[in-house]
């Protein structure tokens, strides 16, 4: 049945919502496709279900392609299990949790790794049941500490997550390569701009991973690729290459200079150049300092730990990618409260001295990769007013290892020596990775090998948020009139506009409606009587239906007309040929 104007459940709004930042979520508000029902919390109107089925469809499609399996597990999920793989704690803040009436724990599941091993645990004994890969397409909870962009990360949302199941390494490398294949096939016909990045694994472990990522300047990850297309990279999985040990043999003994008033790196290297001239002549730049910024993480049992982490002077400490480094713990800052219990730290003159877990602040210390063995570097005195000249790594301090969690610039090498690197933004849509045995051991999922020995399973893992998903079409094909959908996921194939009040015109609007129907068409028909031209028109531009069919005025000369939505093109067909125009228009795919 078409979808009438009229009768359809939708008032499309004038003014844009006032939460809502970021223009696909104003156009799915005013258009009538969502509403907010909490922060990150959404419902969907008739137009938005008809646009998440289709959605959920390909992505069906795809995996079903592959021999995967449909289940759908509880929401609502029993403490025991994430208890087992320590993700009870882990979460943190990030569960959302609740009692029964008899006091058991349960929480509304973020992730479902569990209840998928212990499903295949359960009911699969041996090697020949494997592999296997199963999926759902269900609703996750998780209380995000910065719900945003209405489904672009909500607390409710929906997302496919598939699991393989293999005895063998390779067997996961090959269930991991047919999702990834599903994955390009799914991300091509949803119709956006992607991107395939290495990524970390985050909270669930594992090792092989990587990312589909919209390329949108709302995106909350930043992402890197080279120009010959050889590397691409979320910024927190670029591992950066450690720098090749330096002959220090003609450096001068480390040295100890007043510098006074010098807690920053300008002022620092104005200090140096003023009163510490380098002996080759050349100006001292923040590159040539080492800053040592130490954080507080804060572990999921909420116990608080101090890092130092030790960074060129020119750069900073880049947050996500420090996050990813040290999850499941979180970072917080080191407060004035902190240096009181830390007496050996003199702020804003902090340096190598009194860092480490064997120096007098005891505080772990880590340095950037960049940072090579042999070279000298500019640091702090840990004594007010002082820092210290030609300290080399290697003979003059140590560290405790080193971490990925130094900024990331346009126009540094390539970790993989191939050019530069270009930095973009992107929205994370899926999320591929080899999660390996890590599920499997904590909740003992073991078949029976070959040889009759019992062997762990190990499992990749495999998500994509599908409510994100129409966020981020929406956002990546709208136009400044509306949104604008690719067809393989428009609420609908056309968009029949009916206007005036000769009733003749809507009679020829009626009946070409019934026959786009016939003909498999699925339809949006404005029949509204009392509403004028200019409000209809601006409504289906609003609404985003590829083809838009107008029967007006030219009714009365045999004619109708067929818009472009993208494009606005327009052409006057005749009454009679309409259908069979409209549906060539729409099976010959999307002109844009
Ligand atoms: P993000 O880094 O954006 O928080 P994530 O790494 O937590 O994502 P996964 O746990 O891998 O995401 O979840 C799989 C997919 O689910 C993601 O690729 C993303 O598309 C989607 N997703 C995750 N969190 C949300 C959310 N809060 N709202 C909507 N979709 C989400
Ligand atoms: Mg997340």
């Amino acid at each position: 049945m078409a979808m009438r104007m009229s009768s359809l459940f939708l008032r499309t709004l004038r003014e844009d919502p006032a939460d809502a930042e970021l223009p696909g979520h104003k156009l799915l508000v005013r258009a009538g496709y969502i509403r907010r029902a909490a922060p990150g919390v959404y419902s969907w109107l008739p137009l938005g279900l008809k646009v998440l089925g289709k959605v959920e469809e390909i992505i069906r499609e795809e995996m079903n392609a592959i021999g995967a399996q449909e289940v759908r597990f509880p929401a609502l999920l029993p403490r025991e299990p994430y208890e087992a793989t320590g993700r009870w704690t882990e979460y943190g803040d990030n569960l959302f949790r609740l009692q029964d009436r008899k006091g058991n724990d349960m929480l509304l599941g973020p992730t479902h790794e569990e209840m998928f091993t212990l499903a295949v645990k359960d009911l699969y004994t041996s090697y020949k049941d494997l592999p296997l890969a199963l999926y759902q397409v269900q609703i996750k909870y998780r209380d995000e500490a910065r719900p945003r962009a209405g489904l672009l990360r909500g607390r409710e949302f929906i997302m496919k997550d598939s699991y393989s199941f293999d005895v063998t390494d390779e067997g996961l490398e090959e269930s991991y390569q047919r999702h990834r294949a599903a994955y390009v096939r799914m991300f091509d016909r949803l119709g956006f701009d992607y991107v395939i990045v290495s990524a970390m694994s985050g909270a669930m472990g594992g090792s092989k991973s990587e990312e589909f990522l919209a390329v949108s300047p709302h995106g909350e990850d930043t992402f890197v690729r080279n120009d010959a297309g050889t590397y691409a990279a979320n910024v927190e999985a670029v591992v950066i290459p450690q720098a090749a040990p330096v002959d220090a043999s003609g450096i001068a003994a480390a040295h100890v200079e007043d510098t006074p008033d010098t807690p920053t790196i300008d002022t620092l290297v104005a200090s140096l150049n003023a009163d510490h001239p380098r002996a080759d002549g050349r100006e001292w730049t923040a590159a040539d300092t080492l800053k040592n910024v130490i954080v507080m993480l804060v572990h999921p049992d909420g116990t608080r730990e101090p890092l130092a982490i030790g960074v060129p002077g020119d750069r900073e400490v880049d947050a996500k990618r420090l996050e990813a480094q040290v999850a499941p713990a979180e970072v917080g800052a080191f407060e004035e409260k902190d240096f009181a219990a830390y007496p050996s730290l003199a702020k804003g003159y902090i340096g190598p001295g009194v860092l480490g877990e064997d120096k007098a602040s005891g505080i772990r210390y880590v340095l950037d990769p960049s940072i090579a063995e042999g070279t000298p570097w500019v640091t702090g005195a840990d004594e007010h007013g002082k820092h210290v000249l030609d300290l080399v790594l290697g003979r003059d301090f140590t560290a405790d290892g080193t971490i990925q969690a130094a900024e990331v610039r346009d126009g540094d090498p390539s970790p993989d020596g191939n050019g530069v690197l270009r930095t973009a933004r992107g929205i994370e849509m899926g999320h591929i990775f080899q999660l390996g045995r890590k599920y499997a051991e904590a909740l003992d999922l073991k078949v029976l090998d070959e040889n009759g020995k019992l062997v762990t399973v190990t499992m990749g893992s495999y998500g994509v948020g599908v409510s994100r998903a129409v966020a981020a079409v929406a956002e990546g094909t709208l136009d400044e009139i509306g949104l604008c959908w690719p067809r393989e996921v428009a609420p609908a194939d056309v968009h029949v506009v009916a206007t005036g009040k000769d009733p003749a015109v809507f009679e020829a609007a009626a009946r070409a409606v019934d026959e786009m129907e016939a003909a498999g068409l699925e339809v949006i028909y404005d029949d509204r009587e009392k509403v004028s031209p200019g409000v209809k028109f601006k409504d289906s531009e609003l609404i985003g239906v590829p083809t838009i069919v107008v029967f007006g005025r030219g009714v009365a000369d045999g004619v109708a007309e067929i818009k472009d939505r993208r494009s606005g093109d327009k052409r006057e067909v005749a009454l009679d040929a309409i259908v069979t125009e409209t549906v060539a228009e729409v099976r010959g795919g999307d002109r844009a």
